[in-house]
């Protein structure tokens, strides 16, 4: 297929306006929008050198800069745009946009002249449709990002323990891009202990990926840093996390999300990030729930049900910590550590706040954070605590949920 795409800024008629319009978008016109260069194409560069098309019939833009001998910008050339195999995915005549076609991979090329480029282009059909039953665990595209679903109104999420360093994921640029080591291994360990415990199982999402090609526990735009293919990891990642809590409210009403990660900061001591600041935390018992704390908190849900004060709920001990603490792991906020003392602490990041009960819903979430030491090392102290984290869990289950997961059923 061929097109003349040209730039008249000037042009009234319709069909002209229109051309225009997608001359904009396919070759980046100069800003007086009148003929380029004389000089011919001898470059031509694709915005991307992979589309990755999420469900038959989707499409997205494509953007294609067209240059001279000199390397300035050429705003008028001729297209011709192929496809590698056509039962994939299509271009449309005008060349702005790319729509799939069928399951599968294929490449496209555009050419003006000699001069040529291409991208791969990826239909991916998500199998991942439910209804999600326990027993089975679920991968999303290429592995990325794991399910499992279960059957406790209990959720595990483990963002940041992948290890997998795909080539076609680019490094990440910005933002943090450190593994939270062996949480991934926590993750699942607690989950088995819990089995054990129980005869039933959380639901676990995992991330497979390294910190350096996706941070699931940021917004999409820090997370993938623009990467299709990080992208669709992200949003099976949170999607997953989603459609574990509407199975939760769905069978129990409400239930508890953790986050699960690693921290490196001075004391050793599990943080538990309710969305609460250190200042916030620096208050006396009796004021922790004013000044819009409980409002803004990632329990919220859960402190409007409980019959015990906010600050009982989240540092008293019946709280997390306070049973954390009475095992011997020390944490914050807790009855010793009611709040961090000036020191490095979490609050708890993007997961926490989308997927506790801030904004509404039955599902509370808490972030925990875990000291490399005694905690995530080898098997044996990853073992230690998990046995311990079971009965903390099974506690703060009990009481603030009044679900005991040793009834069966
Ligand atoms: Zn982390």
């Amino acid at each position: 297929m061929s097109r003349r795409v040209r730039c008249r800024k000037n042009s009234l008629a319709p069909a002209r306006v229109a051309l225009a319009a997608a001359c904009l978008v396919a070759l980046g016109c100069g800003s007086d929008g009148g003929a380029g260069p004389a000089g011919g194409v001898t470059f031509l560069q694709i915005e991307r050198e992979a589309y990755l098309l999420v469900g038959v019939g989707e499409g997205t833009a494509l953007r294609v800069t067209a240059f001279d001998a000199a390397g300035e910008v050429v705003n008028e050339a001729d297209l011709t745009w192929t496809v590698d195999d056509p039962s994939i995915a299509r271009v449309e005549a005008s060349g702005v946009r790319v729509t799939g076609l069928a399951e599968g991979a294929t490449r496209i090329r555009v050419s003006s002249g000699s001069a040529n480029a291409s991208a791969s282009v990826e239909v991916y059909v998500d199998p991942n449709t439910g209804p999600f039953e326990p027993g089975i665990v679920y991968y999303g595209r290429r592995d990325y990002a794991e399910y499992e679903p279960g059957d406790l109104p209990l959720i595990l999420s483990a963002p940041h323990g992948g290890y997998l360093l795909p080539d076609e994921v680019p490094e990440r640029t910005f933002g943090v891009t450190a593994q939270d080591r062996r949480t991934q291994e926590l993750t699942r360990e607690l989950a088995d202990a819990i089995e054990v415990r129980t005869g039933r199982r959380p639901y676990v999402i995992i991330s497979r990926l390294h910190r350096r090609k996706l941070d699931p526990n940021r917004e999409i735009v820090e997370a993938a840093q623009g990467d299709p293919f990080a992208e669709q990891a992200w949003r099976e990642f949170q999607g997953f996390i989603d459609e574990a809590s509407a199975a939760v409210e769905a069978e129990f009403e409400k239930g508890l999300y953790i986050d699960m990660h690693g921290h490196g900061h001075p004391i050793d001591r599990v943080e538990l990030g309710y969305r609460l600041t250190s200042s916030d935390l620096e208050v006396p018992d009796a004021f922790l729930d004013q000044g819009g704390r409980v409002e803004k908190s990632s329990v919220r849900q859960l402190a409007a049900d409980v019959n015990v004060s906010f600050a009982e709920l989240i540092r008293g001990p019946s709280s997390l910590g306070g049973l954390l603490e009475a095992r011997g792991y020390r944490s914050v906020p807790s009855p010793s550590d009611p709040d961090p003392g000036g020191n490095p602490y979490f609050t708890g990041g993007y997961n926490t706040e989308r997927h506790g009960s801030r904004a509404g819903g039955g599902v509370s979430g808490v972030q925990f954070e875990h000291q490399f030491d005694g905690l995530r090392e080898t098997p044996e102290t990853r073992a230690a605590y998990v046995a311990e984290l079971v009965e903390v869990l099974e506690a703060f289950l009990l009481t603030h949920y009044g679900y005991d997961w040793t009834a069966g059923g």
